[in-house]
């Protein structure tokens, strides 16, 4: 037994041999251990067990899409249905958080908005439907990616449109909150100008593409945190080529995001699980909700330049202002503007915006100011307060569709007005424009006529009427510009003509204490 036993325990048996070796090992791998125990251990041991406990799970979502956050995951979150009376049929859910009352009310507030400018702008329109997704839940910030599929007599579109909440200050913001400034937005449109596709090997026009807030309304983050730019079909290319978007990775991106921003890629970048609202919020008493801040927001552009003073003597300002278009030409009149740093107004008219949407989206990208010309230039003071209503709501949706802008001024076509027009402008707070300087330029069809009648007729206030779907009219504009300018002239916007307006009066010229002012109706 015993020296069986010895036998079986002999130091010579193999497996003793693997015992032993095994134990060395430990020995040694315990003695290498010990003295980590008393430092930092090596960064790359340092995560291991713990952290895999406490870390986030992943944030979900596609490379070229936005990070998808499961609504399951925000505790109590729920629905509700836009109210829309009459018209077309309209199917619009938003998302309902505890303690985001102001996120709610403005999803509902702009959604409306959305749903009204989509059925006025559409004399085909069939159906309006939307439905939303979160797209962050964290780090006091909520996301929200509406998509849409507007149907009209010509197909349905989808589009999208993202909205970013701030639970901390109760604040709703568009999606180009989420970038530091309007440089910076210049920035990231000449990248997506590159870049931007459908994924499929389509792409994108670059030349409709600009920096504006109607163009950039859905943005945000990959799970990866690389910058996620969206368009809606038909915005920037065919409609039948669907969704274009770009994607910027997260480095170049982020030298451009706004403090918002980088929180929100911090946020859109993890899981979530559990997250909700801990109190009501505390909106302050100046009325923030509207996404507050100093000057216009990023992406919405300003008709009126602040570096000039039309009040000041030494300045001599005159609006040059262009009706019926645009036109297919007016783009060559843009470029001889944006030559001569010179604004314009463009009195647009409906049917024109439909077939020229991105002259009208590039005006307004350049500083020009949009204003409205009616749907169909019918005689308003001939129409009901009604029929005058519905013509300039249409051309209110038009461009406000294609640019986010609301437009401030309209001129009744040939000048006629009357109590009735003047009480719906009013109410749609709009100013009348007519004129000063009438170059006849749609009669005569001769540049050089229209340019002796403008630099003729120029003088310090004057507002200057000609159309940009004449060709002689835009001949006429490089003489017209540089003519302007040899005199010592600032072309400027209407608005920065005139300065405030008010809605439903008739103003005729930025002459100061002019005696006529207010008073030409029949111009
Ligand atoms: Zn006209």
């Amino acid at each position: 037994m015993n020296k069986q036993f010895r036998s079986t325990m002999a130091p010579d048996h193999p497996l003793i041999t693997v015992l032993v070796a095994l134990l060395v090992l430990a020995g040694m791998v315990l003695l290498a251990i010990r003295p980590s125990d008393e430092a930092d251990p090596p960064a790359d041991e340092r995560p291991a067990s713990s952290a895999e406990e406490e870390a986030p799970p992943p944030a979900e979502g596609e490379p070229d899409g936005l990070t998808v956050v499961d609504a399951a995951d925000v505790v109590g979150a729920g629905e509700a249905e836009l109210a829309h009376d009459g018209g077309v049929p309209v199917s619009v859910t938003y998302p309902v958080i505890p303690n985001a009352e102001p996120l709610t009310d403005f999803l509902e507030r702009e959604l409306g908005r959305e749903a009204h400018a989509f059925e006025a702008a559409n004399p085909g329109a069939i159906s309006f439907e939307a439905e939303w997704n979160l797209t962050a839940a964290g780090d006091g910030l909520v996301g929200v990616r509406m998509t849409r599929v507007e149907t009209d007599s010509e197909g349905a579109r989808e589009g999208y449109t993202t909205y970013w909440y701030d639970t901390a200050t109760a604040e709703p913001h568009p999606s180009t909150a989420l970038i530091a400034g309007q440089e910076e937005l210049e920035e990231l449109n000449a990248l997506v100008r590159e870049t931007a596709g459908n994924g499929d090997g389509d792409s994108a026009d670059p030349g409709v593409i600009h920096p504006i807030s109607s163009l950039y309304d859905s943005m945000g983050f990959n799970p990866d945190g690389d910058l996620v730019v969206e368009f809606d079909a038909g915005q920037v290319a065919s409609a039948a080529k669907g969704r274009m978007h770009a994607v910027i990775d997260a480095e170049r991106a982020g030298a451009l995001l706004s403090e918002l921003g980088a929180r929100v890629r911090d946020a859109a970048t993890v899981g979530v699980e559990g997250f909700e609202i801990p109190a009501p919020p505390q909106v302050a008493a100046d009325g923030a909700a509207d996404g507050g801040g100093d000057g216009p927001a990023v992406g919405e552009l300003d008709p009126v330049d602040e570096g000039v003073d039309c009040s000041d003597p030494d300045t001599k300002c005159v609006a040059l202002t262009y009706d019926d278009g645009p036109g297919g030409r007016t783009p060559e009149l843009l470029d001889v503007l944006a030559e001569h740093g010179a604004r314009a107004t463009f009195f647009v008219t409906g049917y024109p915006v439909l077939e020229h949407p991105h002259t009208v989206r590039r005006a307004y990208a350049e500083g020009h100011e949009l204003a409205n010309h009616t749907l169909g230039h019918p005689d308003l003071a001939g129409l009901s307060t009604d029929g005058v209503r519905s013509d300039l709501d249409t051309v209110q949706a038009l461009v406000y569709r294609e640019t986010g802008y609301t437009m401030d001024l309209m001129r009744p076509p040939y000048g006629s007005t009357d109590e009735g027009v003047a009480s719906v402008a009013e109410d749609m707070g709009l100013a009348q424009i007519l004129w000063s300087v009438d170059t006849l330029d749609w009669k005569d069809r001769n540049a050089s006529l229209v340019r002796d009648r403008v630099l003729g007729g120029a003088s310090d206030g004057a507002i200057i009427l000609m159309h940009d779907i004449h060709g002689t009219t835009i001949d006429a504009s490089r003489a017209v510009i540089e003519g302007l300018d040899a005199r010592g002239y600032t072309m400027v916007t209407v608005s920065q003509l005139l300065g405030t307006t008010a809605p439903g009066e008739v103003y005729v010229d930025g002459v100061p204490d002019a005696p006529e002012k207010d008073a030409r109706e029949d111009a």
